[in-house]
Formats: structure tokens, sequence, C-alpha cells
């Protein structure tokens, strides 16, 4: 069973076709387009591609194409795309403008190309379904949390799949066995007690971090909107209601002028004053630059409070993983979030957490109650696994 995974930005095309014929897992071909103006000859050119490889004879070689989808109105999990699906996504395009309305353009295109395909989306959302109510709801007046005023969470591809690979690795085939058949039986399967609490941190270019039991989410730092939790590379993470009237008031700004400098002007980069990129901040704070050490800080500050937030939730943590371009790569910024944590029995080995590099590792001292790990992510198999999970279902 052959299946493609198309990742659509505003202005790029990347993909990755598995294999999973007998039995097996199999990354068949991956490629992708940036700077994508013409996105008909984009899809044009990745099929053409598979094809020159010899990945694929032709487009009925596709037992599905599968999209990371980032939210839509009233509609979550992994689903068959139709129309339905569609109108749901375009209603969300204000919560997530630059990934709904380009899943929303590139979809119809491969609606048109492979007609006989289906197509499937997996909802970065999806993996917070189960958490509990009290953890995902803002105290609003029902009005607002009706139209959908609540936590939504995202990067739900990536965490399911630490919830999956953590539970492997820590040796709990029960969790993982649950966690991989979340959508499907609603996350009811039974674990062989005790309980396995992992504290997932997707620290990247977005960054959140989400508290999981037993292979199913308790609740994220994104809220209602990607623009949530964490600083971002370049939008502003948490943010008190009353400061966008304030400065929009204040400073003579128009509402959308606000919006954009939140999401444009802000995070590690208006922080910062240097770069979105922690590569060049971290060089700019070892120079002295002062702004830059203090982005680094407030980055740590904040994912200290979110891991806090997830290890009070369930009452302790097995396990705090490290995943995504930060996460897999930076050790400097993994030492900081976990110093004197000792207490809570949290010790990172200094010399393995400073050889870990974008592989799975365990980087916690021996008498480290608490696991520390770093294992890099792979949300496009996730998508991949779960696209095959539901043709198979149906
Ligand atoms: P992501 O969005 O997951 O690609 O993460 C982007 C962030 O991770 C940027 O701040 C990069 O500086 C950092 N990053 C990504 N790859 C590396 C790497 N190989 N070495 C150091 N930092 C990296």
């Amino acid at each position: 069973m052959k299946i493609l995974v198309a990742n659509l930005g505003s202005t790029s095309l990347k993909w990755r076709l598995f294999d999973f014929s007998n039995g097996a897992e199999t990354l068949l071909h991956k490629g992708g387009f940036e700077r994508v103006a013409d996105y008909p000859k984009a899809i044009e050119d990745c099929l053409a591609a598979l094809k020159d490889a010899g990945a694929i004879a032709n487009e009925s070689d596709l037992a599905a194409v599968g999209f990371k989808t980032v939210i839509a109105k009233g509609v979550t999990g992994c689903v068959r795309i139709d129309d339905r699906v569609l109108a749901a996504m375009e209603a969300f395009n204000g919560l997530a403008p630059a990934h709904n309305p380009p899943y929303l353009t590139g979809i119809r295109l491969f609606v048109r190309r492979v007609p006989g395909v289906p197509l499937v989306a997996l909802f970065e959302t999806a993996f917070y379904q189960f958490a509990p109510e009290p953890m995902m709801r803002y105290a609003v007046p029902p009005a607002w949390h009706d139209i959908g005023v609540r936590r939504w969470g995202f990067h739900g591809a990536s965490h399911k799949f630490i919830a999956e690979r953590s539970a492997q690795l820590l040796g709990r085939d029960d969790v993982a066995r649950r966690a991989q058949s979340l959508y499907l039986d609603a996350g009811k399967s039974p674990v062989s007690a005790p309980d396995l609490r992992v504290i997932s941190c997707h620290l990247g270019g977005s960054s959140s971090i989400t508290g999981i039991r037993n292979g199913v989410a308790i609740g994220t730092s994104m809220g209602m909107s990607p623009q949530s939790g964490l600083p971002q590379n370049n939008r502003v993470g948490d943010l008190d209601a009353e400061a966008l009237p304030y400065a929009v008031k204040t400073l003579g700004l128009t509402v959308a002028e606000a919006q954009r400098q939140l999401t444009q002007e802000s995070g590690l980069k208006g922080l910062s004053g240097v770069s979105n990129d922690i590569r060049d901040i971290t060089t700019a704070a070892e120079q002295g630059n002062a702004q830059a050490r203090r982005a680094l800080d407030v980055f740590v500050a904040s994912a200290r409070h979110w891991i806090g937030s997830y290890f009070f939730g369930m009452g302790g943590a097995d396990a705090i993983v490290f995943t995504a371009g930060i996460g897999e790569n930076r050790a400097e910024i993994r030492a900081a979030i976990c110093a004197n944590l000792d207490q809570l029995g949290i010790i990172l080995d200094a010399e393995k957490n400073a050889a870990t590099r974008s592989q799975e590792a365990v980087i916690s001292a021996a008498d480290s109650r608490v696991k520390v790990m770093v294992i890099p992510t792979n949300e496009e198999l996730v998508v991949a696994r779960e696209t095959k999970r539901l043709l198979e279902a149906r």
C-alpha cells in the first residue's frame, strides 16, 4: 500500500511516499519545491518525480494522499476529505491564515488531478480530542465557547509520534499500541498499569509542549490558534487579551497592523532584534548582545513554565522528550531548560546531552528519576500511518 503525504505551504510543496507492503514502513521517495508560483505545475512535477524514480508506475498506484491539515470548524481527527471537510477548513481560515488557505488550494488541485485516489486529512488538533475538558476550556461566556473560543492544540502529529515512540523506547508497547489506535477506538484501549507520563517538548520554528498520559494528550501549550503558548520564531506566543486593545490605542495602530506585528515581528525575532533563528540568536548572545540573551532566557523560562504545568497536571513524569529543530539540535537550550531540577528527579548527563544531535538518545543521568530523551520527530509517518488505518477500517 503506497501512501503519499503532501505538505503544503503558501509557496512550498514537500512530499514523502511511504510503502506499507508486507508489514513494513518504507520511505520510498521524498522531495519538495520551494518558492512555488505555479501550484498545478508543482503537483505535476511531484507526480513526475515519483514516476521517474520508479516509486509509482502511475497515479492509480497511490492508495491515498494524506495531508497534515491544521484546523477546521467542527471537524477533527483523521477523515476522508469531502466538500464538508473543505468548507469546515475554510470556516477557520482566519485562525490559521498561513496554513488553511494553501491546504485548501492544494487539496482542490489534487482532487482534480487524481480524482480516483482517496484524499485524507489528519488534523493537527486530532491528538487533543480526548484531553480533559478543564485543560482545554477558556473561562469565557458560553456563547464564546460555542463559536470555537477554546484550546484546540496543534503539532498533534508530532506529539503523537513522540507518544508512540517514547512508549516503545521505554519498553511500554501496551501504551504505544494504545497511542497508535487512538483515533479509531477513541483512546479507550486498556493499558496494563502503571501510568506512563510523558512531557513532549516540540521546540522549533514553532514550539509547543504537551502532557501525555498513557499515549493520550492531557493538555498542550498552544490554545485556540498557533499564535499562543511559547514564544514562536516571529509570533508572540501567550499574551494577555487586554494587550491588543491597549497597544492599538496607545501606539495608534490599526487592529490589522497590530496583528501583523504580533504574528510577524514578535516572538524570538521581536525579543532578540537579531533573527527568528535560534542559531543566529545564540551567536549574538555569545558575542554579548543582551537582547539576544534575553530572548533565549524568555524562551527557556516559558518552556520550564509549561513543563512544570504538565508535571503537576500528571502528578509527575516518567520522561521528558525533546524534539524538532531546537529540541533535537540545541544542547545548551535543553541544559538551560533542565537546570536545577534535581529536586523533581530531573538530572541531565551533561556529556550525553552535549553529544546528542538529531538522534534518539537518553540524555539524563543514571540516577535521574525522570528520563530525559531526544527523539527526532516524524510527522509525515504519523499522517501516512493514520491514513492507512482509516483506509483499512472502512
Ligand atoms: P524547525 O521548525 O523544527 O525546523 O526548527 C527551526 C529552529 O531549530 C531554528 O531556530 C533553528 O535554528 C533550529 N535548528 C534547526 N536545525 C538545526 C541544526 N541542525 N542545528 C542547530 N539548530 C537547528
